[in-house]
């Protein structure tokens, strides 16, 4: 064995040490045990007897909220059988409506606005694997808007962190991942805002923008979302890479399928008046390996890819009106560094912790580095 090999070996090991102890759950400086729902729990009365969420409850006028019915799931699927046909509700899951029928309620963002422009956008996180995916990002010099599960904010704060470093537009994904339909008012509002008191909590910015697990939304969901001054976002292209095995039962060619699909759409002129928003998820390894896998070919087939933010042209995506984000022109004309750059201590904390797995890690790879020179000396030799 060369010692180019010695490296190579190495390498592979270095990256595999720090990935192991990104999931290993860690302690943070940062604490979810009171001001805040149970994790990865549907917020329940011990959220909604506090004085905080009481209030909150109180900023909403609930006369602009329609009366509708939370919706029912049988066997874990949303029942759709006794639903009118002429959807009264805008309710997305029963045919995809994007424009609400209560009044007052501003239509939902599907699809980018410019022609060729392909929304870039991944679910579900942060996840405690996804600085991979990110460093393949950045290499590409490519923001992208990420929908935060706010439990997941809590798991892996300074994974979160990564996002607004790296200039990423975060949104809010709710706390628990609920069917949001079928939630009651006061439950609506909990998923809600304590998903982006978290993402404040840690990431210092505000958003102004969430997304519905699995696109379930209605025009009561989009009601309580909009006094909080939330953009309902969805999409017009499913890449399915969440039905990919393990975690669904799609094989990892029928994702490939779809992904031909687009790339074809890009290029045959399905696009050619207007743009796209796509669903893909940093759920799993599978799914950030897709997206590296198809990002050449997407990226060559549509003109742009690009935040949501941008390609709304949405300059102020939080509330913190003294961050500002790139425009579309800003992005296509290349001068894309105005990104989010919020200010706050929690940088600090975000390097000492890196720092310390940093440290870990070094001492770890120092032993084994020990360890397989004194086994390559001993080949060697003997
Ligand atoms: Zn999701």
């Amino acid at each position: 064995m060369g010692f180019i090999s010695l490296f190579i070996i190495l390498g592979t090991l270095i990256a595999s040490v720090i990935a192991q102890q990104q999931c290993v759950p860690y302690t943070s400086n940062y604490t979810f045990t009171t001001g805040f729902p149970p994790i990865w729990v549907k917020p329940g009365a011990e959220t909604f007897t506090t004085a905080e969420f009481q209030q909150v409850n109180k900023s909403i006028n609930w006369s602009m909220v329609p009366n509708i019915p939370p919706n029912k799931l049988v066997n874990g699927a949303l029942d759709l059988s006794t639903y009118s046909t002429s959807d009264p509700n805008c309710w997305w899951s029963y045919k995809n409506c994007v424009t609400p029928k209560a009044p007052g309620l501003k239509p939902d963002i599907s699809r980018c606005p410019e022609p060729g422009t392909w929304g870039l956008t991944y679910d579900d996180g942060p996840n405690c694997t996804h600085n991979e995916f990110y460093d393949f990002l950045k290499g590409q010099n490519q923001t992208a808007t990420m929908y935060f599960i706010g439990s997941n904010v809590a798991d892996w704060p300074y994974e979160a962190q990564r996002a607004i470093t790296d200039k990423h537009q975060v949104c809010v994904h709710t706390w628990s991942h609920p069917y949001m339909t079928t939630l009651t008012n006061d439950e609506v509002l909990a998923e809600l805002f304590y998903t982006r008191k978290a993402i404040k909590y840690v990431c210092k910015v505000t958003p102004l923008c969430w997304r519905p697990p699995f696109g379930d939304v209605d025009d009561r969901v989009r009601a309580i979302a909009q006094q909080l001054n939330m953009t309902t976002d969805i999409w017009n292209l499913d890449s399915n890479d969440f039905r990919m095995i393990p975690a669904g039962t799609f094989t990892s060619a029928q994702v490939d399928t779809i992904f031909e699909g687009f790339v074809e759409m890009g290029k045959n002129g399905t696009f050619a008046t207007s743009g796209a928003i796509t669903l893909q998820h940093e759920l799993n390894n599978g799914t950030m390996s897709k997206a590296q896998q198809w990002y050449p070919q997407i990226k060559a087939a549509y003109k742009h890819l690009m935040p949501v933010a941008s390609c709304m042209n949405i300059t102020h995506p939080y509330a913190e009106t003294n961050i500002t984000y790139p425009s579309f022109n800003d992005l296509v004309g290349g001068s894309s560094t105005s990104g989010n750059n919020p200010s706050g201590g929690s940088g600090s904390n975000s390097s000492k912790k890196s720092s310390s797995v940093s440290m870990t890690s070094c001492i770890s790879l120092i032993s084994t580095v020990s360890i397989m020179l004194i086994a390559q000396l001993s080949s060697t030799l003997f």
